[in-house]
């Protein structure tokens, strides 16, 4: 399996913040390999425009399991479907003190724990990408 790994050199003026780090066509194959849920807090997510009026759900963003600031790459691998609540709540704190702050929040997330949510994180970022459908148009 060839991976093409892109240097962090070449990145460096990105801080990962903001939309344009990330190709759109990459953050919603990484909403589909997630099935459009949280990877921490498993609510529904939609994009921004397709929202709508429905506000039971919550709005996609994309979060790196290893934060950028602590070297974290762009890669998929590394990237996982978040609610914006929970991205912003996260920051850049490491994947183990978020979790554990989500588990002990028993009542928003009934019988979440640290191992359950860092398992979700571990299957995510090891499920291939789903193959690009729109790209080609
Ligand atoms: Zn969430």
């Amino acid at each position: 399996m060839v991976e093409r790994r892109v240097s962090r050199g070449i990145n460096a003026g990105n801080r990962g913040h903001g939309s344009k780090w990330l190709r759109p066509s990459t953050r919603v194959r990484i909403y589909e390999r997630d099935g459009y849920r949280c990877v921490w807090c498993v609510r529904m997510v939609v994009e921004g425009r397709r929202r709508g009026a429905d506000t039971s759900v919550r709005l996609a963003s994309v979060d790196h399991v290893l934060p950028r600031c602590f070297g974290g790459s762009n890669e998929h691998r590394n990237l996982i479907t978040s609610c914006v609540e929970c991205n912003s709540r996260r920051g850049d704190r490491s994947v183990l003190s978020f979790a554990a702050d989500l588990a002990l929040d028993s009542l928003e997330l009934e019988g979440a724990t640290i191992e359950t949510i860092t398992k979700r994180i571990f299957v995510a970022t090891r499920t291939p990408l789903p193959p690009r459908t729109r790209d080609a148009a």
